[in-house]
This record gives C-alpha cells, sequence and structure tokens, in this order.
C-alpha cells in the first residue's frame, strides 16, 4: 500500500451505567470463563453476579481467579491452559488493570498456544484473534482504562522485566462502564487512578500522534477530571460514576494517540527504590507539573488549549501553562499526594546512586517516542532530579 494508514480503534460496545453488569445476561454463546483477581469482587458480590448473568445467558461458566497485581508470565500460561481445555466462545474480566490485561494476554495464548511470548514483544505483531472468542472487559477502578485500550503489561519476575503489550487485536469487544463496581475503592486508589487517567488524557493531548479524532476525547476527559475527582475522593459518588466515564474517555484517547515521558518517569521508577513500591497513578501525578515545564519549550500552546478549555484564569499562553502546572499541584495537594519523590519518602543517597541508570531507562520506554519534546539520559536525569527536590525546570 502506498498510503500511509493511520488507525483509530475501539470497543464495538460499550455498556454504561449503574447496574449494567447485568448485559452480560444479553451475550450470545456457549461458553465463557470469568478472568477475576485476588478477592475484591467475590467479598462484594460482583463476582456472584457476573457469574449468574452469564448462566442466564445460557452459557457454562468457568473462573480463573487468583490473577496477582503486575500479574506473571505464568498466570498468563495458567489461565490460557484452563482456556484451551475448556474452549470459551467469551473471555470476561473484570477487575482492576491486573486481571483484565492478563486476560487480554491469556486470550492471545489460548487461540495461538505456539506464539512465542517474545513475539508480542514486538509492538502491532500479533496475530489476528477472535478465531475462538471475543472479549468483554468490566474495569472495578477508574484509571487504566483497560477495557478500551491496546495494552497489557505482563511480568517477567525471572528478569524482573515488565513487558507491556500492545496490538490493537487486545482491544476488547465489550467495555461494561458500572459505576457501581467502582463505588468500592478506597480514597488513595480513587486519587491514584484518577490522576493516573488525567495524565493519560493531558499526554494524549499533546503527543505528537494526537489527531481530529483524540483530541475532542482528551480534552472532555480533562474537563471532567478536574471537576468531579476530588468530590470523587471525598466519597461523591456521583462524581464517582462521572469518573468512571471521564477515565474510559481518556483511555480512548491514549489507546490511539499513544503517551509521554511522564509514563516514561513511572514506569521505570514504580519498582526501583527499596523504600517500597511507588503506586503507577502517584508517581505520575508527582511527575506531570515537572514534565509540563519540560514539554512546554515544544508544546505550550498546546497546553494553553487545554488551560482554556477548561477554563483556567489566565490569559498569555505562558499564563495558561503555568495555571495548568499549578492546578495538578493543587489537585496533588488537595488528596495528600506528595509534591516531589523526596517527599515521597525516596532516600537521597539511594536516589543519587540509582538516577543515571532510571534516567537511561526511561528514555528508552515505550511511551518516549510520542513525547513532545525530545529528550537525552542527561535532560531526563535533570529532570528527575527536580522531580525529587521540587527545583524549578527551567532548562
Ligand atoms: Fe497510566
Amino acid at each position: 500500500m502506498g498510503v500511509f494508514v493511520v488507525r483509530f480503534t475501539l470497543p464495538r460496545d460499550l455498556y454504561y451505567g449503574k447496574g449494567t453488569l447485568e448485559m452480560l445476561s444479553t451475550l450470545k454463546g456457549k461458553k465463557a470463563v470469568l478472568v477475576v483477581g485476588g478477592g475484591s469482587m467475590k467479598k462484594f458480590g460482583f463476582l456472584d453476579k457476573a457469574l449468574s448473568y452469564l448462566k442466564k445467558a445460557g452459557m457454562e461458566t468457568r473462573l480463573i481467579d487468583g490473577v496477582e497485581p503486575d500479574p506473571s508470565v505464568e498466570t498468563v500460561m495458567r489461565g490460557a491452559a484452563v482456556m484451551r481445555e475448556f474452549q470459551p466462545d467469551w473471555i470476561v474480566s473484570m477487575g482492576g488493570g491486573s486481571p483484565i490485561d492478563a486476560a487480554k494476554a491469556m486470550w492471545t495464548f489460548y487461540e495461538y498456544p505456539d506464539v512465542a511470548f517474545e513475539s508480542l514483544i514486538t509492538p502491532f505483531n500479533f496475530p489476528e484473534l477472535r478465531q475462538k472468542a471475543k472479549f468483554v472487559a468490566i474495569p472495578s477502578t477508574s484509571g487504566t482504562a483497560t477495557e478500551v485500550t491496546a495494552f497489557s503489561v505482563i511480568t517477567d519476575y525471572a528478569t524482573g522485566i515488565k513487558y507491556p503489550l500492545a496490538d490493537f487485536n487486545i482491544t476488547p469487544d465489550i467495555a461494561i462502564l458500572d459505576p457501581l463496581i467502582a463505588e468500592t475503592m478506597p480514597p488513595s486508589l480513587t486519587a491514584y487512578t484518577g490522576m493516573d487517567a488525567l495524565t493519560h488524557a493531558i499526554e494524549a493531548y499533546v503527543s505528537t500522534l494526537h489527531s481530529p479524532f483524540t483530541d475532542p476525547l482528551a480534552l472532555k476527559a480533562i474537563q471532567m477530571v478536574f471537576d468531579y475527582l476530588v468530590p470523587s475522593w471525598k466519597g461523591d459518588m456521583a462524581a464517582r460514576e462521572q469518573m468512571h466515564y471521564a477515565q474510559c474517555l481518556a483511555g480512548m484517547a491514549f489507546t490511539n494517540a499513544l503517551l509521554g515521558i511522564t509514563h516514561s518517569m513511572a514506569h521505570k521508577t514504580g519498582a526501583a527504590f527499596s523504600t517500597g513500591h511507588i503506586p503507577h497513578g502517584c508517581a505520575n501525578a508527582i511527575y506531570l507539573p515537572f514534565v509540563i515545564k519540560y514539554n512546554a519549550p515544544a508544546a505550550a500552546a498546546r497546553y494553553a488549549e487545554i488551560a482554556r478549555f477548561a477554563g483556567l484564569p489566565a490569559t498569555s499562553e505562558a499564563g495558561l501553562v503555568q495555571a495548568l502546572c499549578d492546578k495538578v499541584a493543587c489537585m496533588n495537594k488537595t488528596m495528600n499526594i506528595p509534591s516531589t519523590l523526596a517527599e515521597f519518602g525516596i532516600k537521597e543517597a539511594e536516589f543519587k546512586e540509582k538516577l543515571s541508570a532510571i534516567a537511561k531507562n526511561a528514555v528508552g520506554d515505550a511511551c518516549t517516542g510520542s513525547n513532545p519534546r525530545p529528550v537525552t539520559p542527561d535532560a531526563l536525569e535533570k529532570l528527575f532530579t527536580c522531580t525529587y527536590s521540587g527545583a524549578q525546570v527551567d532548562f
């Protein structure tokens, strides 16, 4: 083909609203597997409900439970083996990002048992799925938006490497956004996942791959997060419902426009320090205001458009960019998210010792390619140093 093809892909159907979990009873098929995580879906009764709706649809069901946070290659292979034996025509995944991500990979090895895991690491290199089953995703948190994205992250614990898998074949067929399920999130999870969603939308809007199709989704998502995240964090369930939709809009934008270096930095620091894991959304929330400042020389007009659309109080381009940074920092402060890595509790000696390796790893992250301003290991070292101490980004 002589033309440069750009693709925009979303699930075929999206059901949203309180109680829409019941849409499982309308699926047409013979057998369904349900993939879930550690037990919260069972504890809150959603697991039993999902199984009963699938039975009402006339389907034989099989449960794959116990998918751990940051799912392993072994968990994926275990689930795929269950699927090969059971031969489902529907794969239903429910929970936070992890069970849905794991189910996407299980689906691939169910349909293609002989595919090499290594070959899936090459982006957009998957075999053609949907030969045996279609895929439903039901998120219980309001942030990752894996229910509408072409991504899945699987961890190889033998090597300690996280593999981001990317292909439109693993974009789900159906997403069910039932806000009653998101009501179970505790406040810190609400804050972190919500700031992850905000980062998705802002990074997608300034991404080098943004398009007329992704821009409106990103802008609307940002405005909704500004309006609803803090009330949702405070326990307002009407706002929680709107956040569940906002994070999905952000997902629709970034699955097609990709992300930027906030995510590169979060990916390479999440498990880097001995003082403990930095939750993904928390890391994004800390880095985002610094990254906006770093990217501003290349993307000020785009950040200003965001600030103007969201009605932030400023008129000049520089003033609008600053207002956007201030808004993000203010939300962090309100929800008790640290503003620097030092405040998070990372030890200075360990930070300095690991800085150069982390910066180099972050440059090589899959999210770096679509960042609006180019990065070098040296620039990221400087940027990381600012996020540690809170110093101004002025380079
Ligand atoms: Fe994210």
